[in-house]
């Protein structure tokens, strides 16, 4: 999963990104509503997480904006003080999901992202699987069979990424993009390598699952084939 978070504040920005990514989630942490936009129109994000007073603008314009592109779906959670909440409620219900007024518990920030992301049409809770593999989205506990799988935050997130994508080619490039936030360097190997570290954990647990590499475009999960025919 990958969180947008727009916040200026650097206190409560680092604080709340520092837990998410306690949490297994990837954070792009931002403080502009201009950085915001250029991130929007780069990478791939699962719920932005806004603050409404930003130093070059008004969070409720970037609401704006999302609300008016149909083709482009992300769910917002605002994140704001009480009194500029209370005179913007009717803003809010234009295009915001929901929202958490300041100071608020880490924990409850955690249960929102969770609850609007559970709702009908997100897709984007519950348990994805393949084969004998499944992965809870919340709490990160994947399984071959019954078996615990036991796996690093950045293997969890490749196979969350392979397992919405099961039978399909995951492009590289947007595995980097998915996995790492924009300041975080990805080496040229970097997702080989946790590919490798994926699949030699799953072999260890005898599932039949397998990720396969195709070469200079990216990967793909799926059931071994049936080697007898
Ligand atoms: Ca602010």
């Amino acid at each position: 999963m990958k969180v947008l978070l727009v916040e200026d504040n650097i206190e409560l920005r680092e604080m709340i990104a520092a837990h998410l990514d306690g949490c297994g989630i990837t954070v792009d942490a931002l403080a502009t509503a201009e950085e915001a936009s250029e991130a929007l129109s780069l990478a791939t994000y699962d719920i932005l997480l806004l603050d409404l007073g930003l130093p070059d603008g008004d969070g409720l314009d970037l609401i704006g904006c999302i609300a008016a592109r149909p083709d482009f779906h992300l769910p917002i959670i605002v994140i704001t003080a009480r009194d500029a909440l209370s005179s913007r409620i009717e803003g809010l219900n234009a295009g915001a999901d929901d929202y958490l007024v300041k100071p608020f518990d880490l924990a409850e920030l955690q249960a929102r992202i969770h609850a609007v992301l559970r709702r009908p049409g997100e897709r984007k809770s519950g348990t994805l699987g393949c084969g004998d593999v499944t992965l809870d989205i919340a709490s990160r506990a994947a399984f071959v069979g019954d078996q615990p799988l036991d796996l690093a935050r950045r293997e969890a997130a490749m196979l969350e990424e392979l397992l919405r994508a099961a039978g399909r080619i995951v492009v590289r490039d947007v595995l980097e993009e998915r996995l790492y936030s924009f300041n975080e360097p990805v080496t040229p190997n970097a997702i080989e390598a946790v590919v490798s570290r994926l699949r030699r954990k799953l072999e260890l647990l005898g599932s039949t699952t397998r990720i396969q590499t195709k070469r200079g475009i990216g990967y793909r999960i799926g059931i071994e084939p049936d080697q007898t025919t």
